[in-house]
């Protein structure tokens, strides 16, 4: 952490030095000491030291200067640092105005010129209010800042790049935080431009995006080689799973990932059934271990980035990414895995990322301490939310459209829903409509079996229904299965085009698309298992068939 300042200011050349010499005698381990001879220079400074998240622990200013007076000078200092100490010098003559300063600026101490010896004049006073100050001191989150509307879909998407990127931040909401007014006076950010962050140097962005902040954390998005011995898209389970492998197999290794590595694990607070972890572990820890593994062996990440498009050029493939930026591989892993399907409901959309999330439960959680909550959804990942959930809001309703959680939820979540006292289910029920003013206020709820509708208030509503594949950008001559799903290995010859795509010799082995050298693992493949273990699996064993690919084709 850094030190905090005691800062002195003295239009009196001479003073200034003795004073700030002997500050440094007693105070310099422990403290930075700041001095100047214009009080107007210091106030310039303040906002700058704030902004840089510096404490200032005391300030000790001369009354009598010709720019301005001391005490002036504490009421305008106490603008920025109101916990600051404040310690007036007086010449004898100034005493009164002096004593009136005890009431006006909460003066804390004055001190008669001079001050000799410190021993016996100074230090015991200043060690007495530094010892006060470091008592009531709750010293700044040092890190990234975010300010925002805790309603608003651009904060969201921050929100949700951070936390997924294991980049640690604080979140303040502008309605309720006066840190965070305070914050935006100092940098002159008007409320409307918000969402902003603000950055341990001392700078900050307005509004940016993913990749803006990228790479101002100097992860910028550039790939370092021309050319790959394979690149995998997505770093969910599966993708991470074939990083590690490809990178301990010695083979030249790129994972792209155009939101946060874990993929739709890494947005689940506990995953209770991946072996080796009896109690579990959230999908955040996993990914950052795997993340950590995977860059031990040698393996290249990319994130933000998305791919927009393969081509097989001769044996290569070129891989083309939004930016308009490319890199070639020998081989590429398609492990995109799937997004959430959306609600269609009536206004739902007008609240997305103000109160209505799909997947975000980790991330949003800590806003809805004592509301209301609700989760459309019967498999295992609203059952998990509903938990995660249910630690903070008030109440948690799942509502489903059939009659109980069995058919679609794993047996031991459903034991732990029903031992909580704040879960309800509300089976036969569909949400038709969605209200609220600028943000989600009430939802309109519809019994399938009776038929009737009633008005419910909603702070928070979170959708877990389903997910469809990563695939649209996903080429002609890859065969996809009527969802979208990618097909591989021995289903492909049930497809009349897979003649005429496919002109090996060899059949395409167990998980390699109709374009040779183009594998698929994970949810993204049509008949996966849509389990960690299972993507985890898949993304190990498509590195063996890149092996086999590369052997075959003497790449
Ligand atoms: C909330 C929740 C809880 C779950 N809990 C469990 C559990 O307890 N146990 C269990 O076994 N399973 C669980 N699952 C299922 C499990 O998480 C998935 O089966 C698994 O994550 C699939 O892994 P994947 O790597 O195939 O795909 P994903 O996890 O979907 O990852 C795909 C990745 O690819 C990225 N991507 C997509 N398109 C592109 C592109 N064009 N360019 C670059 N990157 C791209 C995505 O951003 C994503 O990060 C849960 C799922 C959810 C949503």
């Amino acid at each position: 952490m850094k030190k905090p300042i005691i800062f002195a200011v003295d239009d009196d050349p001479q003073v200034l030095r003795a004073i700030t010499r002997d500050l440094r005698q007693r105070y310099r381990s422990d403290y930075r000491i700041l001095s100047t001879n214009s009080p107007r220079e210091a106030l310039e400074t303040l906002p700058e030291l704030k902004s840089q998240g510096e404490t200032i622990a005391l300030f000790l200013t001369d009354q009598r200067m010709p720019e301005m007076i001391g005490v002036d000078f504490l009421e305008k200092a106490k603008n920025y640092f109101a916990d600051a100490k404040r310690v007036l010098l007086t010449a004898y003559s100034d005493t009164d105005a002096a004593i009136k300063a005890i009431n006006e600026v909460q003066l804390d101490y004055y001190l008669l010129k001079p001050w000799d010896p410190p021993t016996e004049k100074l230090y015991p006073i200043l060690d007495d209010l530094l010892d006060d100050w470091q008592a009531n001191f709750k010293p700044d989150f040092q890190g990234i800042k975010l300010v925002g509307y805790q309603y608003s879909p651009k904060s969201h998407t921050i929100k949700d790049f951070l936390s997924g990127n294991l980049i640690p931040y604080r979140w303040f909401d502008v309605e309720s935080s006066d840190k965070a007014s305070e914050m935006c006076e100092i940098k002159g950010i008007n409320s409307a431009e918000l969402p902003a962050i603000f950055f341990e140097d001392g700078s900050h962005l307005i509004n940016p995006t993913p990749a803006q902040i990228a790479e101002k954390l100097g992860r910028s998005p550039s790939a370092d080689h021309e050319i790959y011995d394979v690149v995998i898209i997505g770093a969910g389970p599966a993708g991470l799973a074939a990083a590690v492998y490809g990178g301990s197999e010695g083979l030249k290794t790129l994972l792209i990932e155009k939101r946060a590595p874990g993929g739709q694990a890494g947005t689940s607070s506990r995953i209770e059934n991946y072996l080796g972890f009896p109690k579990g572990l959230s999908g955040s820890d996993l990914a950052r271990r795997a993340i950590t593994q995977a860059t031990r062996f040698g393996v290249e990440f990319l994130s933000p980035q998305e791919v927009v498009n393969i081509e097989s050029v001769d044996q290569y493939k070129k891989i083309t990414m939004s930016d308009g930026s490319c890199v070639n591989a020998k081989a590429v892993v398609i492990t995109t895995g799937v997004n959430y399907r959306m609600l269609e409901s009536k206004g739902l959309s007008d609240f997305t990322g103000a109160g209505v999330y799909y997947g975000a439960a980790m991330t949003e959680a800590h806003a809805f301490k004592g509301k209301q909550v609700y989760i459309v959804g019967g498999g295992n990942s609203a059952g998990q939310a509903a938990m995660y959930l249910s630690t903070f809001a008030e109440k948690v309703h799942i509502v489903i459209r059939r009659d109980s959680l069995t058919s679609t939820m794993s047996a031991y979540l459903i034991d732990q829903i029903n031992g909580t006292e704040n879960i309800d289910l509300i089976p036969f029920t569909e949400i038709v409509e969605a209200c609220g003013n600028g943000q989600l206020q009430k939802l309109v709820l519809q019994n399938n079996q009776e038929e009737s509708t009633t008005d419910a208030v909603a702070d928070g509503l979170f959708i877990f229904i389903g997910a469809r594949p990563y695939t649209d950008w996903v080429g002609e001559n890859v065969i996809k299965n009527g969802k979208g799903f990618i097909e591989t290995g021995k289903e492909l010859s049930k497809y009349d085009e897979f003649p005429k795509i496919w002109k090996l010799d060899r059949q395409p082995f167990l998980l390699e698309t109709c374009s040779p050298g183009i594998f698929a693992a994970g949810d993204v493949r049509a008949g996966a298992m849509n389990r960690v273990a299972s993507a985890v699996g898949e993304g190990a064993m498509s590195i063996k068939y890149v092996h086999e690919y590369l052997a075959d084709s003497n790449l």
